[in-house]
């Protein structure tokens, strides 16, 4: 679940040497910001909203109907601030909302959302978020506003995408609230087989970045539910066809001098970063915990392929 698994994780402090491939953390609570700022990360790689929409106790169309838009613009403002300040000047990347309607269904004015016989391939992500534009463009609102509180080390990410038309939709958002995409760095989540196989599409629409979601990649590669107890032993991020479509991914936007960078849960896998850091990913971004651990592991994997450089 989103947002509990960074409460009162250890932290250590980074070693030296600094790494080629930067090393971020994931954030899901504005409170655990100051803790992960500490482990020396170098950005924060996915700063999830859902904790903090969520425990607002009403779905956002109801909040925003109770509350009014300018209440929700400064709840949204106030919770990514605390992160954009704890790490300023180095990035932030934040999601806009991805909770699945189960979650939303358990909220006040929850009886409005759709009951879906299996809500991980339904309305969530950038799905959600075009299909009801008003609590999305407020999302947006609140960063564009922050930006011109000089949090200009705020990045945008888009989770979900299918194809470049998302892609393009969500851009088009921005601009609608104001977000010039020319001068900020935004991108999206790689999480469905769709988007890595249809990658040159998405670069097309003008994506900085990517980011794999391997929580939800894996999951749709291999047809095996994330959440489902009996096919778990099946859930295998390390799986020879989702680190295919991966090192795909890589080489075209590396191609294209596109950046790339992991959030999910695999990317504190030794092997995962070992995998990566050879195909040349930008980024790794690791839960608070386990950011010290990757930025050994990285260091040793680029050690090895200096000293291969050299005999
Ligand atoms: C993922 O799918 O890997 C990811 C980081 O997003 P979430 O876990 O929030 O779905
Ligand atoms: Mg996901």
């Amino acid at each position: 679940e989103p947002g509990t698994d960074d409460d009162d994780a250890p932290v250590g402090s980074r070693p030296t040497p600094i790494t080629a491939t930067e090393v971020k953390v994931n954030v899901s609570i504005p409170e655990a910001a100051e803790r992960a700022a500490t482990t020396g990360a170098d950005g924060v790689g996915l700063l999830r909203i859902e904790h903090l929409v969520l425990s607002l106790g009403k779905t956002p169309e109801r909040y925003i109907a109770d509350e009014g838009s300018e209440a929700y613009i400064k709840e949204l403002m106030s919770g990514v601030r605390t992160v954009a300040e704890a790490f300023y000047p180095r990035p932030v990347r934040v999601r806009t909302l991805d909770a699945p309607t189960d979650e939303f269904r358990q909220l006040e004015g929850g009886e409005d959302e759709p009951d879906e016989h299996n809500p991980m391939l339904g309305y969530r992500g950038i799905r959600r978020s075009l299909d009801r534009p008003e609590g999305f463009e407020h999302e947006l609102e609140a960063f564009k506003r922050l930006y011109e509180q000089g949090y200009e080390n705020l990045e945008i990410m888009f989770p979900l995408v299918t194809d470049g038309s998302d892609v393009a939709a969500a851009r088009e958002h921005m601009r609608s609230v104001g977000i010039d995409p020319e001068k900020r760095d935004w991108g999206v989540m790689i999480e469905t087989p769709a988007s890595a196989m249809g990658i040159e599409d998405i670069i097309d629409e003008g994506v900085d970045f990517v980011s794999f979601g391997t929580n939800d990649l894996t999951q749709y590669v291999l047809a095996v539910d994330r959440n489902n107890e009996h096919v778990s032993d099946r859930f295998d991020e390390l799986h020879p066809q989702v680190l295919g479509i991966m090192g795909d991914t890589i080489d075209a936007c590396r191609a294209a001098d596109v950046d790339t960078s992991i959030c999910g849960q695999a990317a504190s896998h030794p092997k995962m970063v070992d995998f990566l850091v050879r195909k040349g990913v930008t980024s790794i971004s690791a839960n608070i915990d386990a950011v010290v651990d990757v930025f050994e592991e990285v260091d040793r994997v680029e050690s090895r392929l200096i000293l291969d450089s050299v005999r």
